[in-house]
Formats: C-alpha cells, sequence, structure tokens
C-alpha cells in the first residue's frame, strides 16, 4: 500500500512543498465552476496574478488547467500561426522545449543559443531579430540554474514589432516580475513552482497589445482547449467553456494570497540570503558555483558543481531514505552537479539545515549543520 511520509523534505527544483494555507484550502468543500462563489474567487485570482506579473490594469489574466508546459504551449497555440517567424533563445532544455512546441505549432523557428551555464546574449537576440514575428525566452533555465536577461532582451524586442513570450516558471512569484514595464506580452509559470500550489494550474498573463494580435489572426487556434477567446468566455463573460479544478483554485488563491502578503521583494530576499548560506556551508565540502558570472545565476535553482569524486547518484539515495529528496544534472549535466530548489515553501533555513544534518552524517563531516546555522543566523528566520 502506498504510504508517503508526512514529512518528506522536497529540495527539488519543482514541485515546492505545499504552502500551509493552500494545504487547508485542499479539504474546502466542492463548489460547481458556474458558481457564483468561484467566479469571485476567479477575479481575485487575476487581479491579484496582474500584481504578481506586473501587468497593465487591464491585461487578461488566468488559469490553465494544466501544468507549466501547458502555459507555454498555449502561448504558441494562440500567438502563432503557420509560417511565423519564431526566435527562441535555447541555452538549455526548457528553452529547447519552447523551440520544439513552436515547431509543432508551425513556426519557422530561429534559435539563438548559448554554451550551457551561461545566458543569453542580447546582442546575438539583436542581430536575428529581422522578420521576427515573436520572440521567446525562459527566464530563469530551471535545467542549468542560469538567468537570462529578459529586461535588456525586452528593451530590443519591444522596438521590433515582435512579441517577447517569457517563461517565468522559476521566477514569477519569488521576485517582482515587471511584465509591462519591461515590454513582456505573454508570461507563464506553473502553480507548484514558485507558489508552492499543488500542480496542475498554469497561471498566464497576456498583454493588451498580444491580445490584439490574438483578434486578428487569420486562422482559428489549433488548440481548442487553450484558445484565449473560451478561456475569455469563462474568465470574463462568466459562460461555460470547460469545467475547471475548482479544488486547485482555492489551493492556488490561498498560495498567492501569502505570497503577495509576504511580498514579492522580501520573497526575493529571503531567495538570495538563504543562497547564499548554502553556497557558504558546502563550499569547504569542494562544491561550487556552476554558473561562472553572478549576475547570470538564478537565485531560485542553486546549481552547484560537485567536488571531485563525489559519489552524486549513492549520496542522493541515501538522502532519499532519510526522506530528502535533491536533484542532480540534466543530460550533460548530470553527475556534475546538484540543483537546490529555492522556490517558495523550500526556500527556508529548516528544510536546508535537514539536508545539512543529514549531510554531515553521511560524509562524516562535522561542523556543517552548525556552519549553516551561522552563516543564517540573524539574516533569516
Ligand atoms: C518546470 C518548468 C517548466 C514546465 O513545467 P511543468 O509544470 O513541469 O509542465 C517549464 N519551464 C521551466 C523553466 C520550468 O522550470
Amino acid at each position: 500500500m502506498f504510504e508517503p511520509h508526512p514529512e518528506h523534505i522536497l529540495l527539488t527544483p519543482g514541485p515546492t512543498p505545499i504552502h500551509p494555507r493552500a494545504q487547508q484550502a485542499l479539504i474546502r468543500p466542492m463548489l460547481g465552476h458556474m458558481d457564483p462563489e468561484v467566479f469571485a474567487l476567479n477575479s481575485e485570482i487575476q487581479a491579484d496574478l496582474r500584481v504578481m506579473y506586473g501587468t497593465e490594469p487591464q491585461a487578461f489574466t488566468a488559469l490553465l488547467a494544466g501544468t507549466g508546459s501547458l502555459g507555454m504551449e498555449a502561448g504558441f497555440a494562440n500567438l502563432v500561426e503557420a509560417g511565423d517567424e519564431v526566435l527562441v533563445c535555447a541555452n538549455g532544455s526548457f528553452g529547447s522545449r519552447m523551440a520544439e512546441m513552436a515547431g509543432r505549432y508551425g513556426a519557422r523557428v530561429r534559435l539563438v543559443t548559448a554554451p550551457l551555464g551561461e545566458a543569453i546574449r542580447p546582442q546575438d537576440v539583436a542581430a536575428h531579430l529581422d522578420g521576427v514575428n515573436m520572440v521567446a525566452v525562459v527566464h530563469g533555465e530551471t535545467s542549468t540554474g542560469v538567468l537570462n536577461p529578459v529586461p535588456e532582451i525586452a528593451e530590443l524586442v519591444r522596438g521590433s514589432g515582435a512579441l517577447l513570450t517569457v517563461d517565468a516558471v522559476t521566477t514569477a512569484g519569488m521576485e517582482p516580475f515587471h511584465m509591462a514595464e519591461w515590454g513582456v506580452d505573454y508570461a507563464y509559470t506553473g502553480a507548484q513552482k514558485c507558489l508552492s500550489a499543488p500542480p496542475g494550474l498554469a497561471p498566464i498573463a497576456v498583454s493588451e497589445r498580444a491580445f490584439a494580435r490574438f483578434s486578428a489572426r487569420r486562422t482559428k487556434v489549433p488548440l481548442w482547449y487553450c484558445d484565449l477567446e473560451g478561456l475569455r468566455d469563462y474568465w470574463v463573460d462568466h459562460t461555460y467553456h470547460h469545467t475547471v479544478p475548482v479544488n486547485l483554485h482555492f489551493a492556488f488563491h490561498a498560495a498567492l494570497r501569502a505570497a503577495l502578503e509576504e511580498g514579492l521583494v522580501e520573497r526575493q530576499r529571503r531567495v538570495a540570503l538563504l543562497g547564499q548560506a548554502i553556497t557558504q556551508t558546502l563550499a569547504p565540502l569542494g562544491f561550487s558555483h556552476y554558473v561562472e558570472r553572478p549576475q547570470d545565476r538564478l537565485p531560485t535553482v542553486l546549481a552547484l558543481r560537485l567536488p571531485d569524486g563525489f559519489d552524486d547518484a549513492g549520496i542522493r539515495q541515501a538522502l532519499r531514505r532519510r526522506e530528502i529528496s535533491v536533484t542532480g544534472g540534466l543530460g550533460p549535466t548530470a553527475g556534475v552537479i546538484w540543483r537546490l530548489g529555492l522556490m517558495g515553501e523550500s526556500a527556508h533555513p529548516a528544510p536546508y539545515r535537514a539536508l545539512m544534518v543529514a549531510l554531515e552524517d553521511l560524509l562524516g563531516e562535522r561542523g556543517l549543520a552548525g556552519r549553516f546555522d551561522e552563516a543564517v543566523h540573524g539574516v533569516l528566520v
């Protein structure tokens, strides 16, 4: 029989532990998806998402009934038509996923790449902008722990007339995101990453400019389920489109409220300080930053190069037996790095202190937990 451990510690780059208020909201009794109370709840979610993404006051926001990848797919399905030129910034596996999806919706894909562990260079984007209908970029590349320079790229794209799609899965909700100010047209995330809500919802935001572009399409959106028109029927006009997962909406609403109450600036500070404390604690063991340039480091996914001879798989298995989940590298970085998640509820000292205690024991390394306590002391509670 499946029996989950009550105190499992998730240090993965998603999913993250469910926020206590979201967990509580999950036990509310079911309501219908057309219930007036649910529409009131949805309106609050839409308003809070405008704050989280930093949109124009009238921007369309909604939850899609699926994970972050559905948010990604919906952007291409709605805003790309066959034959469009789409420039995709691909410096990791989620950038590659974007390119794959754009291609499936008929885009002619141009790739701008960067070596693994390095950010996309804005000048490389500028050099390939001619005739482009859309630029797509992952803000925080989870596969390598790299932060791409979205504000700089947005500045270049804004003047070109192309739409800008940003994967905000590892950033929105954990730090201020300025969709309107930067000039982002479409952004999405997944509920289970920075907001610590259960997986199964993709919060999206669409700029007025992008919605106008969508409305001028020559062809029907090939993906009925996420057609913005159908979504607007439900989220704005309150007519039936599909049965939304109401219980997930309850939990998402609670988690997003909690994030905004804490404040995005405060959350950003919490992540930065904790990341610093973890790195400082592990450095004497031979762990070091995988991403060379400090400005290219994604604060919410701490990518640490493993010490020489470190038994990656063995140690992670031993940690798993102690109810601690840690994620290694992906593809070319497998066995080379650990990716420690600092999103939402995993970005607190307590779960990382538990990791230090376990490593102290597994590696026979005295004083690790004490060093961690010292590093976080006074800066975080
Ligand atoms: C997790 C993730 C996704 C995909 O989200 P799913 O919820 O797994 O579908 C997309 N982009 C980035 C950057 C991610 O970290």
